[in-house]
């Protein structure tokens, strides 16, 4: 308020300051002595009432009173001070600005009243006295119009510039919505993704593609250049060239799917399978392209591993086959033969198609999903002890010695059967793995809550690389692929299945040439810890006893 009066009362004092020079006579009128008293209040009302504490629109009184100073100061100093009317410009504009086609019409009729009340109480005048004084009011009404319009235009102008905040407000947030979406989408994909402009340059990257880099890098750090990084073809050695790496070609616009890749050094080599699609600009141009890769690694080993393990069961059936039928031949071609070879033809063809049996047996127990266990109380000791003496044969016919040091009972709760498999399963391996000379060991021992056995032996072990896989089914070194050596890989599978049913599991140490030593630990039932009924803990490795 005080802002928009303080314009007006400046200019009076101003025109004050001009009437002292040149008609000081003025000042001393009634009529403008009022105007300047007039104005010097209505600045102390805008100054001191508490406005914003009033009704809106209360301030209409102080531009109407302006109109009053004005009228009093141009009664008696229009003459002298011709330019005095100009001072309505004030109330004018501010009526105008603040209340628009009203304040168009207070300003009209304000100017208007303060040319015509001195004509109206004035005696002698003429009909050009009378007209000329309008013309200030037609000005200070083409004023207000102008004030008004532009007002008008600028608050338009303000509520369209509102509105585009608003909607850009309102883009910004849906953006920031989509970005988050889009973190989100590229974090819970299991896939590395990674965008790059059309000069190859990184636009984006999503956490899992940095881990994939990071196996690639030399130093490990996924923020190596790409041309830096270690891209490896599918076998696993040879470097991919330049301009095949994944992230080249798609810098050349090519679209591509499945092309494999691997990064990383074995045991922790990935196989990648990348995926590109290039983008285009508005206007078709080639931007860049989106890369995904997948990891494929466990996809691409099972698929070897069923490779091997369709060869190796072939193997395995053909050769007791090949024996049914040869042993067949001899028996219904041989006239000469006598019965008791006869006999002994047929007990050899049983045998093997026992061996086929025992095969189709072990692909079921591996392939099924549940294999019951009915854990009983049994002895322990008595079980390895008959497991030890049926694979002894076995042993002696590769020189091989078994040692039993689980010479004594050994009470635990678990189903006998089964657990016969899992012992029979561990020597038969103990044995194969084995060289001539090499020594097989059984030893069982408990814990608080546990009761353990384990078959050591001193063959060929396991490398590092295959040692995580062996309990997979199927799964064979590869040492052992490479040799003849008889087997499927249904072995171990059998082993873990039985005894995570127990509840318990299996382990496995060992060292390339120096043997290897599978574990196995079942949970203790409360019976079996009771001091009546189970042996001392400790060693139960009391009495060696040697089959060999
Ligand atoms: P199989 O013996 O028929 O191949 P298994 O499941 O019993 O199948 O064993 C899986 C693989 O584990 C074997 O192929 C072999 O590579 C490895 N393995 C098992 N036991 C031993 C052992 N005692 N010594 C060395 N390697 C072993």
């Amino acid at each position: 308020m005080l802002l928009s009066q303080l314009p007006l009362t400046v200019a009076l004092l101003l025109v004050t300051a001009i009437l002292a020079v040149v008609s000081p006579h003025i000042l001393g009128t009634t009529s403008f002595r009022s105007a300047l008293f007039l104005a010097l209040a209505i600045l102390a009302l805008c100054a001191f009432l508490p406005w914003n504490l009033l009704p809106p629109g209360s301030f209409v009184v102080v531009p109407l009173l302006d109109f009053v100073v004005v009228a009093l100061a141009r009664e008696v100093a229009a003459d002298s001070v011709t330019s005095l009317g100009l001072l309505l410009v004030f109330p004018v504009i501010w009526l105008a600005a603040a209340l628009g086609r009203n304040g168009v019409l207070l300003s009209a009729v304000g100017a208007v009243m303060v040319v015509a009340v001195p004509l109206l109480v004035g005696v002698s005048a003429t009909p050009a006295d009378v007209v000329r004084p309008f013309l200030l009011p037609a000005i200070m009404t083409v004023i207000a119009l102008a004030v008004h319009i532009l007002v008008s235009s600028i608050a338009s102008q303000e509520a369209r510039l509102k509105a585009k905040d608003a909607e850009l407000r309102r883009s910004y947030e849906v953006s920031l919505e989509r970005q988050r979406l889009l973190d989100t989408m590229l974090e819970t994909v299991g896939v590395g993704v990674h965008a790059v402009d059309a000069a190859g340059r990184d636009i984006l990257m999503n956490e899992q593609h940095r881990r994939n880099r990071s196996l690639a890098a030399p130093t490990g750090e996924p923020e190596t250049a790409e041309p830096d990084l270690n891209i490896l073809a599918n076998d696993g050695i040879t470097p991919v060239p330049a301009e095949y790496r994944p992230v080249a070609r798609a810098t050349l616009g090519q679209s591509f799917s499945d092309y494999l890749i691997r990064v990383g050094a074995p045991p922790n080599q990935r196989v990648l399978s990348s995926t590109a699609r290039a983008m285009k600009d508005r206007d078709g141009n080639f931007a860049g392209s989106v890369l995904a890769f997948g990891d494929v690694t466990d996809l691409v080993n099972a698929l070897a591993l069923k490779d091997d393990f369709v060869a190796n069961i072939s193997h395995e059936f053909r050769t007791p086959l090949m024996s049914i039928l040869g042993y067949l031949d001899l028996v219904l071609d041989g006239e000469e033969e006598t019965a008791g070879q006869h006999e002994l033809f047929l007990g050899m063809a049983q045998n093997n198609a026992e061996k086929l049996l025992n095969l189709v047996s072990g692909l079921l127990t591996v392939s099924s999903d549940s294999m019951g266990v009915h854990p009983q109380r049994m002895d322990l000791g008595d079980l390895v002890r008959k497991c030890v003496v049926s694979a002894k044969p076995r042993a002696d016919g590769r020189w091989v010695t078994i040692v039993n040091e689980v010479s004594r009972a050994f009470w635990i709760t678990a189903d006998p059967e089964r657990l016969a498999q899992v012992l029979d399963n561990l020597l038969t391996n103990a044995i194969k793995y084995s060289q001539p000379g090499d020594v097989v060991t059984v030893r069982a021992w408990e814990t608080n809550d546990q009761a353990c056995f384990s078959v050591t032996d001193t063959g060929m072990g396991i490398s590092e690389q295959d040692l995580p896989h062996i309990f997979t089914r199927y799964y064979r070194s590869s040492r052992v692929r490479e040799s003849a050596m008889p087997g499927v890989g249904l072995g171990l599978g059998i082993v873990k299945r039985i005894v995570e049913n127990h509840g318990g599991s299996a382990t496995v140490t060992s060292k390339p040439d120096l043997g290897s030593t599978f574990t196995v630990s079942l949970p203790r039932a409360r019976q079996d810890q009771d001091p009546q009924q189970c042996p001392a803990e400790g060693p139960a490795n009391v009495d060696t006893e040697r089959a060999h």
